[in-house]
């Protein structure tokens, strides 16, 4: 599967992908702060959700930005409740043959501590083909990586 995606990247479009991103570089710089209009969602990308026992996943959104995909949501309490919201998120992006493009955890951060429904964000560092899938995993226990 690995193998297929190197092909892929060695494939003789290689001189129309830089020129694409030098397109994209200089729109970019030329437009100033302008964002692009396509969010990765409209450009074909699933969102799915994945709650654990305790925790469902709200409104999550999806930004390509030059760097990769920026991913914004919340997270709260099946059953409302104070204090923290438990676990942590796991993100990852799949391309449409199955394969992780990037995966990545999150923490839950809330506003404040009368909070009913924690934050998370992160960045992919990737660029997902038409078809991916961003999914987004509760995980019981607190995040590892932070
Ligand atoms: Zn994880």
């Amino acid at each position: 599967m690995r193998k297929k995606i190197d092909e892929v990247e060695r494939a003789p479009s290689h001189g129309i992908r830089i020129a694409i991103v030098l397109a994209a570089l200089s729109s970019m710089t030329g437009a100033g702060c302008a964002t692009n209009p396509a969010t990765p969602e409209e450009r074909g990308l699933t969102i799915e959700k994945v709650a654990s026992r305790e925790v469902v996943v709200g409104p999550v959104r999806a930004e390509q930005r030059s760097d990769g995909i920026r991913v914004y949501g919340s997270a709260s309490r099946r059953i409302s409740r104070r204090g923290a919201v438990p676990g942590h998120v796991h993100l990852a992006i799949m391309s449409p043959d199955g394969q992780v493009l990037s995966e990545t955890d999150a923490s839950f951060m809330r506003r404040n501590r009368q909070a009913q429904s924690a934050g998370f964000n992160a960045l992919l560092p990737v660029e997902a083909p038409p078809g991916s899938v961003l999914r987004v995993t509760v995980q019981p226990n607190p995040c590892c990586n932070f």
